[in-house]
């Protein structure tokens, strides 16, 4: 598991993302555009079909009882496609599909396999090119979870596809950093759709401290980018048994 001195080196640095139709896979709405906004913002460039799955509703960031949790789940899709609007630009759209399953739980074997089998059936409907997920490290239990159902979803399809890990709560090891600025500015537009995350501002501090950084690996000749690990399922596997979800993050919001 990355121990081997190969594993150290630089990771591969890219300036488009591969051509042909995506599939991405978030836990709640707004963890594609924090991972990969700028991503999908140059996928759409190009004219890729962008399919974006949502799996969690959401409900647990509604902690200061305004709204009644169905309500608030229907805000967060609302953000969630006029977020997908500003990424993709105008006349083009990223496609959004939403699960609304309950979220802050510790998945169980049974619905890790019927999660996969549902992945498995988007896989074949989409037929993506590329696939990104959360990163199976990633220290949320959502996102644990969803990493989880990807890997077994994987094997399940078995088909070829390049499937990558983004970040969101946790850093990787990248194999693969991506140049964003020239999308940068449609990602932040994309999060400050989100209202019902900001948290007085501090989504948007985070997500630019982490595309700052991310931009290191080019040398000065980039100003943001996004990192991603290759999805490897047996890998992810390795950290359905050792990792345990964060104290802290069970049930936040992002
Ligand atoms: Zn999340």
């Amino acid at each position: 598991m990355r121990m081997t001195p190969e594993h150290f080196r630089a990771p591969e640095r890219r300036t488009a993302p591969t051509p042909g139709p995506v599939l991405v896979l978030a836990p709640h709405a707004d963890d594609e555009v924090i991972g990969c906004g700028g991503t999908l913002a140059l996928h759409a460039d190009r004219g890729d079909a962008v399919v974006v799955l949502i799996a969690f509703d959401g409900a647990a960031a509604n902690v200061d009882g305004g709204s009644s949790d169905d309500r608030f789940v229907k805000e967060r899709i609302l953000e969630a496609v006029e977020g997908g609007r500003h990424l993709a630009g105008e006349g083009r759209g990223i496609e959004y599909e939403f699960w609304g399953l309950e979220e802050g739980h510790v998945a169980e074997d049974e619905d890790l396999d019927r999660a996969a089998r549902r992945i498995e059936r988007l896989l074949n409907e989409v037929r993506p090119g590329t696939l990104y997920a959360p990163w199976y490290g990633d220290a949320h239990v959502d996102h644990h979870s969803l990493a989880q159902a990807t890997a077994r979803a994987l094997e399940l399809y078995a088909k070829p596809v390049e499937a990558w890990g983004y970040e969101v709560w946790s850093a990787h090891q990248p194999d693969m950093v991506l140049d964003i600025s020239e999308a940068y500015p449609r990602k932040l537009h994309a999060l400050a759709c989100h209202q019902t995350q900001m948290q007085g501002g501090q989504l948007l501090h985070r997500v630019a401290g982490l595309s700052a950084w991310r931009s290191m690996m080019f040398g000065g000749k980039a100003r943001h980018a996004e990192a991603f690990q290759r999805f490897v399922p047996a890998e992810a596997e390795f950290y359905r048994v050792l990792a345990t979800p964060a104290d802290g993050t069970e049930g936040s919001a992002a």
